[in-house]
């Protein structure tokens, strides 16, 4: 495969997908058709900015894949964003929704600021204006497409979009439907916030968890105790982060933007979390053994999994020789190269491929899309009627026993599901299930040497059969 050196991001994402489509048995014409972007709609708005002046603002929205209805993916503000970059990314939207069984088709938006550099006011104006954009060209809906939190937004630039599409579209019963990563109070849904980082730890759990792979990397089975390095302290970092540390992995090292921090003997994440919010830094916490002014060493500091967090990239031809780690755990978009995934995966390293790994965002995503369609909180129709049910049971069995359980006891086997717990156990089925797939996949095919092409491959045949089946018209 080439490296990502003369390439570009969205070509790394096609070289893979053309090493995989080998391994299956479509014609040319409908892997080329899987293979392409569907629509891409490059715009440039004006917005005022605080002190009076107008600027222009470069913006993205594509759709990758019509399969399926709607298409799904989130918008990254960032300087660095590209029409490449978008493309890529609404590839490995479609790809990874087909993984999990999310029956939507793949989309990405993009906005070229650096949100460091306006005020919160233009924000919402860039935010809003993007919107109308998407609304004028048909860009956006709950049935249409349906942008999500990325790189450099949240649950606030969400709302500012619910609440323009809603007010160009007065009256339109799912109109709540138009985005998903909303906050609880907009028809969000409980565990959105945290769920991608939640199932980047549920997918290296189940990965470390296999004792014959372990085997061959030289390590022992089980989350506990597993040396981790986490680079980026956002939304998917920091939840990745801190429920490894939950499960019993070590944080050896945390890398930002601004620097590095490593401790043999672990990182406290809330201490480093609160050093950061004083002093503006990672650097200077007192609980590290070492820090690095420049992030990108704390990736090679010895560590059995290294989660890169952050944005694509980052472990490349040039550092992956240094890279000490046994697995890497993409939680990140394309945060490996093809060349780095190659070398990595030849000296007997696994990568847990980011389509499959960072995909319990769009999962829960899903779930939310699932609650504004159909208006009503998970679990609010039948938790009472479950735990009504659930305790005539327990009493029959003290009478029938004559034990009686202790009210401790009582309460946790009659109470019946929230929505939190609802979504967190179709994440994790969803990660658990979509992880043995992979893994089966790539044990049924010796000529397949690891997890990305088998999750491609999968993925591949899942959207083939929705376009055969869909056939073509006119
Ligand atoms: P975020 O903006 O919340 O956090 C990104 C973090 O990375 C920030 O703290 C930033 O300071 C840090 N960072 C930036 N450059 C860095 C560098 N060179 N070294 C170290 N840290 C750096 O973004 P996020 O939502 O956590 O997204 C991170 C990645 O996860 C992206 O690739 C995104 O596409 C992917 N992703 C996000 C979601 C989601 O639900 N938010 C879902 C799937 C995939």
């Amino acid at each position: 495969m080439a490296d990502s050196a003369n390439t570009s991001f969205f070509n790394d994402v096609c070289a893979f997908f053309d090493h995989a489509a080998q391994f299956t048995n479509h014609p040319a014409g409908l892997l080329d058709q899987i293979k392409a972007c569907n629509s891409v709609y490059r715009f440039r708005f004006p917005i005022r900015k605080a002190n009076g002046g107008v600027e222009v603002i470069d913006a993205w929205r594509v759709e990758h894949s019509h399969h399926m209805s709607p298409t799904k993916g989130g918008i990254r503000y960032s300087e660095m964003v590209n029409e490449d970059e978008v493309m890529a990314l609404a590839a490995l939207m479609t790809y990874k929704c087909a993984i999990v069984n999310v029956p939507f088709g793949g989309a990405k938006g993009g906005i070229k600021i650096n949100t460091r550099n306006y005020t919160i006011a233009e924000l919402e104006n860039i935010t809003r204006r993007f919107t109308v954009e998407l609304v004028k060209k048909n860009f956006i809906g709950p049935a249409i497409d349906v942008p999500a939190p990325d790189y450099g937004s949240g649950e606030r630039e969400m709302s500012w979009i619910a609440d323009t599409y809603y007010t160009m579209n007065p009256g339109q019963l799912d109109a709540m439907g138009c985005v998903t990563g909303k906050p609880i109070a907009l028809h969000g849904i409980h565990g959105r916030r945290e769920a991608t980082g939640r199932g980047v730890a549920i997918a290296i759990r189940e990965c470390v968890d296999v004792a014959e792979d372990m085997k061959e990397l030289g390590l022992t089975a089980g989350i506990a105790g597993k040396r981790v390095i986490v680079q980026g302290l956002g939304n998917v970092g920091f939840h990745t982060a801190n429920f490894l540390s939950e499960m019993g992995a070590i944080l050896v090292g945390l890398c930002e933007y601004e620097g590095a921090i490593y401790n043999s003997n672990g990182l406290d994440l809330a201490e480093v979390v609160a050093h950061r919010k004083d002093t503006g830094s990672i650097l200077g916490f007192g609980g590290a053994e070492q820090e690095f002014k420049n992030s990108a060493l704390g990736l090679e500091q010895e560590c059995d999994i290294l989660v890169p967090a952050a944005l694509e990239n980052q472990i490349t031809a040039s550092n992956i020789g240094r890279i000490k780690a046994k697995i890497i755990a993409e939680a990140a978009n394309g945060p490996t190269s093809p060349e780095a995934a190659d070398a990595f995966t030849q000296r007997g390293g696994i990568i847990i491929p980011d389509m499959y790994c960072n995909a319990g965002g769009v999962t829960v995503s899903y779930f939310e899309w699932l609650k504004n369609l159909s208006h009503v909180a998970f679990g609010r129709m039948d938790k009472r009627y479950e735990e009504n049910a659930n305790l005539t049971l327990v009493t029959m069995v003290e009478k029938m026993t004559g034990v009686s359980l202790t009210a401790e006891q009582r309460s946790l086997v009659i109470k019946g599901a929230s929505e939190l717990e609802l979504v967190n156990s179709g994440l994790e089925d969803t990660m658990v299930r979509s992880y043995h797939e992979i893994r089966n996949i790539q044990k049924r095919n010796p000529k397949i040497n690891d997890l990305r092409t088998a999750a491609f491959v999968g993925a591949i045949e899942k959207v083939a059969v929705s376009y055969m089946n869909m056939g073509i018209w006119p």
